[in-house]
């Protein structure tokens, strides 16, 4: 086990200058026009494949040959300093690669994940496929059904997701279906959609609040056949998952939630997500502090009113505690194991804090925070997202609440 330590190490800080680099020179001076265009930054994202960001090697480096497990929410802190709509154009992968990781077989990994980026010269994107219109935080719901077809060796999804990142323009999607809707999330399975499969298309494409750079859709599957090494983790692995259910069924109720193969992805990279908000609240207390040393009222810098270098003081403050939390929970991630769902609470502080600082940024700017001309505005549509998506806010209070009280809290 590796020791704890804020000290980091001297690839972590080679990592972290050169995210930043790239955040200040090419993410922020295009921040603005790709907010305002609400398309997928198709150049910035080339340009990320081509200096080696997006790439499955980056991810493998600061994932696996890190254990720390800091180094991947250092680099994301930065990138998402530098513009979180465009952060998640070249992030958003990274979720449908950790949702084929955590369920599929070694040689499941090595067919799909490189897939989800393609290379410098033809770059690929991953979408993770779990919400639902009529279920978001209910992933145990899902409508979305797998059947299989033993004549083919096929499985046959049908149904329609919502609000997917890089949803339809995805080379790589992973769907969540219910092949035993009667066992809800335990009767789940994660399947990938290889390129260019008939029956997958996009629905509606929504007009956001924030992180407008980031392709959110909707994915339609109308009879779409995959075949059956597309299920990951295998189908005798599923059947003796989904016999251990139905055992479990037959039997009185137990207060036990099973495992389910969305929620385990979610648990795993909720300190990432945490990182990407405090990149956000990093920003807009940079800005903030940085103008009101500079902006004059009453004849001095507004930041010799206590109140206003007591706010930049709080979010100094509350910004080190939410680092500190997501940095703890990506240790243990990697190091140990949560005990009290530490990475709920890195994600749910981190989301809080980024709403309220950036909130607090526009106060500190006034007028000018208020208008587009300035970017704090954009950093507080931007920070919304980071209450809702990977578990809301009073999900993971939910979570929390279950693993400190061992109760099935409602
Ligand atoms: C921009 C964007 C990108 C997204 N990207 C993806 C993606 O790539 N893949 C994907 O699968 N999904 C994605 N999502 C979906 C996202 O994860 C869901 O929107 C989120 O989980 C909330 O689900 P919901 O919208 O159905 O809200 P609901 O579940 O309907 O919740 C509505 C409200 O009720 C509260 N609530 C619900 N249940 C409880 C409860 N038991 N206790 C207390 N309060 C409760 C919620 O906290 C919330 O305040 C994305 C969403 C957005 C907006």
């Amino acid at each position: 086990m590796t020791e704890f330590s804020l000290a980091l190490n001297e690839d972590q800080i080679q990592i972290r200058d050169w995210v930043h680099e790239f955040a200040k020179d090419v993410v922020r001076p295009n921040a603005e026009e790709w907010d305002e265009r609400e398309e997928f930054p198709w150049p910035i994202v080339e340009e990320a494949a081509k200096i080696g960001l997006y790439s499955i090697d980056f991810m493998s480096n600061a994932i696996m040959n890190d254990s720390t497990g800091l180094t991947l929410p250092i680099a994301l802190e930065e990138l998402f300093w530098g513009d979180a709509g465009i952060g998640l154009a070249i992030f958003g992968s990274g979720l449908a690669a950790a949702g084929i990781m955590g369920n599929a077989t070694p040689e499941q990994i090595i067919e799909w994940v490189p897939q989800c980026y393609g290379t410098a010269d033809k770059v690929q994107l991953g979408a993770f496929c779990v919400s639902e219109p009529d279920a978001g935080s209910d992933v145990s719901s899902l409508r979305t059904r797998a059947v299989y077809d033993e004549a083919k060796d096929e499985w046959v999804l049908n149904g329609t997701k919502a609000w997917i990142t890089n949803g339809g323009i995805a080379d790589i999607h992973v769907v969540v279906a219910a092949v035993d809707p009667e066992l809800k999330g335990r009767g789940q399975a994660s399947f990938v959609v290889p390129p260019n499969t008939p029956g997958l298309s996009m629905g509606q494409k929504y007009k956001k609040h924030g992180i407008r750079a980031s392709h959110t859709a909707e994915v339609v599957l109308d009879d779409v056949r995959v075949p059956g090494h597309c299920l990951l983790g295998g189908k005798e692995k599923l059947d003796e998952k989904l016999a251990r259910a139905r055992e479990a069924l037959a039997k009185p109720a137990k207060e036990s939630s099973g495992k389910q193969p969305a929620m385990a992805t979610f648990e795993a990279t909720r300190p990432a997500v945490g990182a990407q908000a405090i990149g956000i609240a990093r920003a807009a207390y940079e800005y903030a502090l940085q103008y009101a040393g500079e902006r004059h009222a009453f004849g001095k810098p507004i930041i010799k009113n206590q109140s206003i270098a007591f706010m930049l003081a709080d979010m100094a403050t509350e910004i080190d505690a939410a680092r500190l939390l997501v940095w703890r929970a990506a240790w243990l991630a990697r190091n140990g194991t949560y005990v009290n769902a530490e990475g709920s609470m890195s994600k749910l502080k981190a989301g809080r804090v980024a709403v309220w600082a950036t909130e607090r940024a526009i106060q500190i700017l006034g007028g000018y925070g208020y208008v587009r001309e300035y970017p704090v505005e954009r950093f507080h549509r931007d920070a919304k997202i980071y209450d809702i998506f990977e578990g809301t806010e009073q999900i993971q209070q939910l979570v929390i609440a279950r693993a400190i009280s061992g109760l099935r809290i409602e």
